[in-house]
């Protein structure tokens, strides 16, 4: 198989069939091999429904994994991901919000440029309101000041992946997963494709100020541990202060309130410490816990003596 290409639906029944066809289309006088992979992650309305028709039409290579519940995006890709035989991986919305003939483009990308191993389709013009914008570059300039994997801004989960980036991101089975820093965990070459988002074509958006709040705080909390540090700074400076009240009133003199004020403050500081002390035995406990590859192989060579 050249190319797979993994579809996460949830209540798409307007959009599985032309989203299909549109597919279908583009591909029509290719040369290229390629199955669609449908997650249908528990679906409320139709969408099993249609998915099963395409099914039965045994037009193309199609497999459709049905979910028993809606379980997120996040597993959904991660649920397609695993089903994949192609030397291609693309990742793309049911909704035609992306387009499925920039697929073409990127593959053309990868094939011109042995370089890159993946191309992530970007958005450069956004098409969302100004407070949402400002929210989202707070949440980026805060995750890139505290993670170590970076975070680029407009990049989107439709991308056209090599085999080997596939892989990678399966090693990763973490159960709270947060695509966009799995992306840059797993690194290689990617190429950032810029493209213009369009209307859905039909139903709504699952995305609510809310819903995206809770993402962007399970981006944090799965790709960084620095807020368990905060203690430390407590610590800093309720001990700071501790000490410097205690010089003064060395010189000032001392009276019950005071003596009471340093004690307290001390005692605070030292718990603050020992709270971080906590926090830097249960960051490296949780990152073990994800079972995270300690490192990923991007290509060996070898050279053997004639
Ligand atoms: N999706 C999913 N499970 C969910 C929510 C969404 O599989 O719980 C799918 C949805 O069917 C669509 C894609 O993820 O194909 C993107 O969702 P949506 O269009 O709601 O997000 P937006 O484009 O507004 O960011
Ligand atoms: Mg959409």
């Amino acid at each position: 198989m050249d190319l797979s290409i993994v579809v996460p639906c949830y209540n798409e029944e307007d959009n599985v069939k032309l989203f299909y066809q549109e597919v279908l289309k583009i591909f029509k006088n290719k040369k290229i091999k390629y199955e669609i992979i449908f997650v249908n992650d528990g679906s409320k309305d139709r969408t099993a429904e249609k998915l099963n028709e395409l099914v039965e039409q045994k037009q193309q290579n199609i497999k459709v994994i049905n979910f028993s519940r809606n379980f997120g995006k996040e597993a959904a890709m991660y649920a397609g991901l695993k089903e994949t035989t192609g030397e291609l991986v693309t990742i793309i919305d049911a909704d035609l919000q992306q387009r499925p003939e920039i697929i073409l483009r990127m593959i053309d990308i990868l094939q011109a440029n042995k370089e890159y191993d993946s191309v992530a389709a970007y958005q450069e013009k956004r098409k969302e309101g100004k407070v949402l914008t400002f929210f989202k570059n707070c949440f980026y300039k805060l995750i890139n000041s505290i993670s170590t994997v970076p975070f680029v801004q407009g990049a989107s989960d439709f991308r056209t992946l090599r085999r080997k980036v596939v892989d990678a991101i399966l090693e990763v089975s973490e159960y709270h997963r947060f695509s966009k820093g799995i992306f840059s965990f797993v690194g290689f070459n990617t190429y950032y494709l810029p493209y213009e988002v369009e209307e859905r074509k039909n139903g709504t958006s699952k995305w609510s100020f809310w819903k995206l709040f809770n993402y962007a705080i399970e981006g944090i909390v799965a790709f960084t541990t620095t807020p368990l540090r905060i203690p430390f700074i407590f610590s800093f400076i309720t001990l700071l202060v501790a000490i410097i009240y205690f010089i003064v009133t060395l010189f000032a003199g001392s009276n019950a309130f005071s003596v009471l004020l340093i004690i307290i403050l001390f005692l605070f500081g030292i718990l603050f410490a020992l709270i971080g002390i906590f926090g830097e035995y249960l960051s490296r406990t949780y990152m073990q816990v994800k079972q995270r590859p300690v490192y990923i192989v991007k290509e060996k060579k070898e050279s053997f003596k004639k």
